[in-house]
């Protein structure tokens, strides 16, 4: 090997810039050239969309089959630091180890973290299901909830956040809740947002229908309010009012992986990176950032990537692609990314998918919860450990939906 692209995680854009630079080195003819090397924690993917949901079965999938079929290595560790000028990465392997690696490209794809600000009792008392190892600890301690006598605490679960992720997590609350304590009666399920009005984060045609989903399962929204602190026995909001709970869930915000502030270059207010159009740091030679890391623009008319699941897949596949290619001799992909969905999942009630970036609704309840279901099941599950099969979906411009 005279050659080596690192990537860091082996998230949603790290797997797909994997797949997509091994493509490009094999279309080239220079795998005996060029190292992929891929370094996270271990080789599996947390489908972290999922982990509101009440059973965690299946959010862990093993990559290594994959990775050995198409010929990438894989380095348990964490990357540690990024020496742009040596062009070099710390990494600490899982074993306690120690290594200094060279790069000729180097991929951040390290992902995002639940951002939690000096609120008093806060991560002593808050759960969050923003990575598996916090949605394991709250699937113990909702389980747990059935062993503890009736009280207005035990009953009560608040969310903390009105996006997406809590949404998805307080309309999951009502039938979780039940399947564990047996029972429907005296349930309080809150959503606590600092905005105007509950489902704000969605545009107001579809908070409307996150509202109805709301009343119609009995979730009491509470918006305009911050929470001041937490303790043993609840949370106190900014209004004076204090809610009795034994379980609150965090879902107020993320912010970049903290290795985006090793790379030169201009940061958003989320901590990412600014990335040009070929999801290079301008200011980092040789280095690509991706997924959650890269704030970069997905059309000519001023929309930009959100966190999310549906950017990391493309972003991936095409920083992976441009890595190899500026190696192999390779045209080069501008990333866009004009089509934008969501899809909210909302519990019992179904589920709402819109279409643009002014979130129109398109379908709803039954009928969308299917969609919701086929994302979280099927889409965004690594593809099976077949070559040919995973070259066929990487190349940068695969669009997964149409
Ligand atoms: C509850 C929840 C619901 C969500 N719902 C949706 C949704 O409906 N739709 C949607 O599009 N998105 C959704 N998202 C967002 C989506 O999950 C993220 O945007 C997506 O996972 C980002 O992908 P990524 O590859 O950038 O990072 P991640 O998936 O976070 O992967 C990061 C990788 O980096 C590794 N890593 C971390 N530190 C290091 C290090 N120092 N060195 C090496 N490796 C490291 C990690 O182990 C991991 O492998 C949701 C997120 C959550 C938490």
């Amino acid at each position: 090997m005279t050659k080596r692209i690192i990537i860091a995680g082996s998230g949603f854009a790290g797997l797909w810039a994997a797949i997509s630079a091994q493509r490009a080195i094999t279309l080239a003819d220079q795998e005996s050239d060029i190292e992929v090397l891929m370094v996270s924690p271990s080789p599996h993917l947390a489908i972290r969309p999922r982990l509101y949901e009440q059973s965690l079965e299946n959010m862990n999938p093993d990559l290594s089959p994959l990775l050995n079929a198409i010929g990438v290595k894989h380095i348990a560790g964490i990357v540690e630091y990024i020496d742009e000028n040596k062009q070099e990465v710390q990494i600490k392997e899982s074993d306690g180890k120690n290594t200094i690696i060279a790069y000729d490209r180097f991929i951040l794809a390290t992902g995002s973290t639940a951002f939690l600000p000096n609120i008093p009792g806060l991560f002593q008392y808050a759960f969050n299901v923003s990575d598996l190892a916090g949605a394991k600890e709250l699937e113990q301690h909702l389980k747990g909830l059935a062993q503890k006598p009736f009280s207005t605490a035990r009953n009560t679960v608040v969310v903390v956040g009105g996006g997406l992720t809590g949404i998805e997590t307080v309309t999951e609350m009502p039938e979780r809740l039940r399947n564990i304590l047996g029972s429907n009666d005296n349930l309080r399920i809150v959503l606590i947002d600092s905005s105007k009005e509950i489902g704000n984060a969605m545009g107001n045609t579809a908070a409307t229908v996150v509202q109805e989903a709301f009343t119609e399962m009995g979730i009491e929204g509470k918006a305009n309010v911050v929470v001041t602190a937490l303790d043993s026995s609840g949370v106190t909001l900014s209004n004076g009012e204090k809610i009795e709970s034994d379980t609150i869930i965090w879902t107020a915000g993320m912010r970049a992986h903290p290795l985006t502030a090793q790379i030169s270059g201009e940061k958003d207010h989320l901590g990412r990176v600014l990335g040009d159009s070929f999801l290079h740091a301008p200011a980092a030679k040789n280095i690509f950032v991706t997924g959650d890391t890269v704030k970069a623009a997905t059309d000519e008319h001023g929309n930009f990537t959100v966190m999310s699941c549906q950017h990391a897949l493309s972003l991936g596949r095409v920083a992976g692609h441009n890595a190899a290619a500026e190696l192999v001799g390779l045209p080069s992909h501008a990333y866009s990314q004009p089509k934008y969905v969501t899809c909210l999942d909302l519990g019992a009630w179904g589920a709402l998918f819109t279409e643009g970036w002014d979130r129109q609704v398109r379908i709803v309840r039954d009928e969308a919860k299917k969609v919701k279901q086929e994302i979280n099941t099927v889409w965004i599950y690594p593809p099976a450990p077949d070559r040919e099969a995973a070259f066929a979906i990487a190349n940068p411009d695969y669009i997964i939906v149409q």
